[in-house]
């Protein structure tokens, strides 16, 4: 789960973090109240948007008075905000005020998990304000890049040596890079990006934005995180799947896939790709789905527009193929199937599951195995 900016500030504020004082608004009256709070320009207006780049996309605004403040915001709020990263864009429904920081100089900080290395990593680079992949790709070099051994956490030596590397505040960094790994912990995080973390006129270290994405799988133990979710900034689809206990991520392609299981849903992508088509999106009804989650799926997918052919591939095995075959038939009832409807499955009672499909009368497309499969669904949604 994202946080939004003003979020991730107001967390990590409460571990002592230098956090720029500001509060946020949801309406310009509101706006108007924080700015009389602060009590002095210049100021800072940031939509709050779960996509980055929003400097460059007039999603930052300094102001130096109630007048462009007045304006600033209402650019933003109400709007859609489209940045690189977001080019559909993102509604803005709030905004954070800030009291604005006289610069010296950018950086970039983040805590992140390494799948690859199996440990959280702690990045730093001296060329901050820009996005860490470009940095990744034009400059390697500039990034330095320090494991953190999981058992022992951050260690303060470590943390002493990217200082003294980068030339920043020793003991000021190293107690702000402690703090934020005890926040990366504390909050069950998968990323605390800090970009840009500046160094201001007088050599303080300040979080200027601050990132946070929490684990999924750990909100159970952070209620409090989970009310924070502003389900503006999902795609509807998304919204509705995460209600079902659905695990769906919105693709690009045309083709969508329903499977049981995680690793049988990337599977199903990879082939799905390699015989010339593209996933209209990753949904994984889990493991052990019933009958009503395979229905509430199928809404899901024909919900999408994009979505000119499913492929579903399920493996029966807690959800026997005849139960997934009539669950499909029912859902079929309900839900109009607009598109053609490739079906491999596999495991008990498969063939009494293919005789239901088959005696159904409806659009099903029977398959041999996954390659077959595969490719009728590639070819039908081409036809389309
Ligand atoms: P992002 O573009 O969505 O990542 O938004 P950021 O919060 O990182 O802001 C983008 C850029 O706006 C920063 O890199 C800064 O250069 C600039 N900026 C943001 N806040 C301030 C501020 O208080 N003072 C100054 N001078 N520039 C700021
Ligand atoms: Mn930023």
């Amino acid at each position: 789960m994202k946080l939004h900016e003003h979020q991730a500030k107001e967390i990590l504020s409460k571990y002592n973090l230098p956090v720029p004082e500001g509060k946020v608004a949801f309406s310009l009256k509101e706006a108007k109240q924080v700015a009389e709070e602060l009590g002095e320009f210049p100021l800072v207006v940031k939509a709050q948007v779960h996509c980055g780049g929003r400097g460059k996309a007039g999603g930052v605004k300094i102001v130096k008075s109630m007048e462009e403040l007045e304006e600033a915001v209402n650019s933003m709020l109400g709007k859609v905000l489209k940045t690189f990263q977001c080019p559909d864009g993102k509604p803005v429904n709030r905004v954070w005020i800030e009291k604005a920081t006289a610069i010296d100089k950018e950086y970039y900080f983040s805590i992140t998990l390494d799948r690859a290395r199996s440990k959280p990593v702690l990045m730093v680079s001296a060329a901050g304000g820009m996005e860490i992949e470009e940095i990744a790709k034009e400059n390697p070099d500039a990034i330095v890049i320090e494991e953190i051994d999981p058992e022992l956490g951050l260690m303060p030596y470590q943390v002493r040596k990217l200082a003294f590397k980068l030339g920043l505040p020793v003991k000021e960094f190293s107690k702000m890079a402690l703090s934020l790994y005890k926040a990366y912990i504390d909050l069950d995080a998968s990323l605390v990006e800090v970009n840009p973390l500046v160094l201001d006129k007088e050599g303080k270290l300040i979080l200027l934005d601050a990132k946070v994405d929490v684990d999924d799988n750990a909100l159970f133990r952070h209620k409090d995180i989970e009310q924070m979710e502003d389900e503006s900034q999902l795609s509807p689809l998304e919204v509705e799947a995460n209600k079902y206990g659905l695990n769906y991520i919105k693709l690009d392609g045309n083709i969508g896939c329903m499977v049981n299981g995680a690793g049988l849903a990337m599977a199903t992508m990879d082939i799905v790709k390699l015989a010339g088509g593209e996933p209209a999106n990753f949904l994984d009804v889990g493991g052990g789905a019933n009958v009503e989650q395979i229905a509430n799926a199928f809404r899901i997918l024909m919900a999408d527009e994009d979505v000119k052919a499913v492929f579903i591939n399920i493996f029966g095995g807690i959800l026997r193929c005849d139960r997934l075959a009539q669950g499909l038939v029912e859902a079929g009832k309900i839900v109009e199937l607009r598109v053609p409807i490739v079906v491999r499955m596999e495991g008990t009672n498969v063939n009494e599951g293919k005789e239901i499909l088959a005696n159904s009368g409806m659009n099903f497309i029977s398959a041999e195995d996954m390659w077959d499969g595969a490719k009728k669904a590639v070819e039908l949604a081409g036809s389309c």
